[in-house]
């Protein structure tokens, strides 16, 4: 698989240029440097790509379970074949660290192939007898073509993670990623063409969100939606696809609680909460970023907490010793540096971090920030309400376990949330009343392809994930015979 310097649309298995004949630039986040260029695609290649898509649909749909298992496993063993060179793709793009993408981004995106390539082998559906009188039988049916539309943060793992489910129910896909991680996209495009996919059934349409992405939820022959996004982008697709009764699975944004309790354990804590708070820079929709810390270890987390991350070591993303690459874009990085200055403006004390990273030589016009806790605001305030998506937590003290639950449900966001006790009871009752798709007690991100997955409130709508995303991708329709 090879990187281009100039990528191109994958369209009925050829690999093009937009319609358009345009092309933006592609950033390398850690240099700040032009590295590739993106065409800039519109209506015209969406177009172009439905076509393609509804002409191999028949053919996709009616192929063989196996034979399609079969391609879809081809495409996993080709993108583990490649792995550094998906993997060294994946950074340049997002800036992550390598040691990230090589054991996190492109392992999980093979994953994703084999899990569903596997999952569609016992897919079954169900029937319903009314005794002695009639049969019914649910058929699943794939949906025709879908759109799968993904963002930068686990660029090939959430893409993969849509595509892989779609595919293997027998749907034909037109897929964009983001306009800032453009390129393990492309070369999953190589990926199926050499595992033999046929053409058409898979077209990967690169360019801008509000112009290549809006001309796949607005196409009339897209029969659903599958978005994973901010909750701004997932309101607009939701008004779209509301209009034409399109399917829509989203997937949006969060601002996720992490509750310690004073019975923790605390090392096992403290290892995990650092991570669930500065993986991938805090950009992972998982993260936590609103840390409650039960009074009587307040200070004896802080303390240690704010010692091991100043111990974080921020910069080359290539280097093994890295924790925190690059954040994704010049844009986001003020946009977290907006946050930080915010914070202080509500009060907050910025105990350590806040602060860009000069890394010296190749990247020092990159986009490094060192990870930054803040304390002293209250749960209102825009910093504990708002998603930063950056490297940035606010810990606050809280007394009772009805407190916690409040303070950690005082959001509009409801994706994921972290219990630490070591009270089987608390951990129950708290698990229950947390306003989240996904609670973790005592662990952060062990993640188990066959669970549902997705938020409440205003973090999304639908799930995905082992059944629930056969399900999304298929069409049930109930036949009843009477005999
Ligand atoms: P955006 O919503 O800006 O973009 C997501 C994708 O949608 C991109 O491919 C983008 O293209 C595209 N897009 C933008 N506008 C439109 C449009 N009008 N129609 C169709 N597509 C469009 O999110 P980010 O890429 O900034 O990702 C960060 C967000 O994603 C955070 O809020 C994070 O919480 C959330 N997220 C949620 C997850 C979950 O599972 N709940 C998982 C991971 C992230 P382009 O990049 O070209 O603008």
């Amino acid at each position: 698989m090879r990187p281009e310097k100039y990528i191109k649309n994958y369209i009925n298995g050829a690999f093009v240029p937009a319609e358009s004949g345009e092309y933006f630039d592609n950033y390398n986040p850690a240099t700040g440097q032009v590295y590739s260029h993106i065409p800039d695609s519109d209506e015209r290649d969406v177009a172009k790509a439905v076509e393609a898509a509804k002409k191999a649909f028949p053919g996709w749909a009616k192929m063989a379970t196996d034979k399609r298992f079969r391609i879809l496993m081809r495409v996993a063993d080709i993108i583990e074949q490649n792995l550094e060179a998906f993997a060294r793709a994946e950074s340049i793009d997002s800036g992550k660290p390598m040691a990230m993408s090589s054991t996190v981004d492109i392992p999980r995106s093979q994953s994703n192939f084999r899990f569903f390539a596997t999952a569609i082998m016992h897919f079954s559906s169900e029937s319903h007898h009314i005794a002695g009188e009639a049969i019914n039988f649910t058929l699943r049916q794939p949906l025709g073509v879908v759109g799968c539309i993904s963002p930068w943060n686990l660029p090939l793992y959430l893409f993969s993670w849509k595509i892989a489910p779609a595919l293997a129910t027998g749907n034909c896909v037109v897929a964009k990623p983001s306009e800032l991680t453009p390129m393990t996209a492309f070369m999953l495009g190589q990926a199926c063409a050499e595992a033999g996919l046929p053409p058409g059934v898979l077209n990967i349409v690169q360019g801008l969100g509000p112009k290549a992405g809006q001309a796949i939820v607005d196409h009339d022959d897209v029969k659903a939606i599958s978005f994973t996004g901010g909750t701004a982008t997932g309101r607009r697709i939701l008004q779209t696809t509301s209009q034409t009764f399109k399917k829509a699975s989203l997937e949006l944004g969060g601002k996720n609680p992490n509750l310690i309790f004073a019975d923790c354990d605390f090392d096992q804590m403290m290892v995990d909460t650092i991570r669930s708070s500065f993986s991938n820079n805090g950009q992972i929709c998982l993260c936590g970023s609103r840390l409650y810390i039960q009074r009587p270890i307040y200070d004896k987390f802080k303390e240690e907490f704010v010692k091991r991350v100043q111990f974080l070591k921020v910069g080359d993303p290539f280097s093994s010793v890295t924790d925190l690459g690059a954040l994704v874009s010049k844009a986001h990085m003020e946009k977290v540096m907006g946050y930080i200055a915010l914070a202080e403006v509500e009060g907050g004390t910025v105990l350590c971090g806040g602060k860009p990273v000069d890394v010296p030589g190749e990247y020092e016009q990159g986009y490094f920030l060192r990870p930054t806790v803040i304390e002293g605001l209250n749960n209102e305030c825009r910093t504990n309400q708002e998603e930063i998506f950056g490297p940035v937590v606010t810990i606050q003290p809280f007394d009772t376990e009805e407190e916690a639950i409040a303070l950690a449900n005082g959001v509009k966001y409801g994706l994921a949330s972290t219990v630490w006790t070591q009270d089987i009871s608390r951990a129950n009752r708290v698990a229950e009343q947390l306003q989240a798709g996904i609670v973790w007690v005592n662990c952060w991100m062990l993640r188990d392809l066959r669970t549902p997955f997705g938020g409440v409130k205003e973090s999304g709508m639908g799930r995905e994930g082992g059944l629930e995303a056969l399900r999304f991708f298929t069409e049930p329709k109930n036949v009843c015979i009477k005999y």
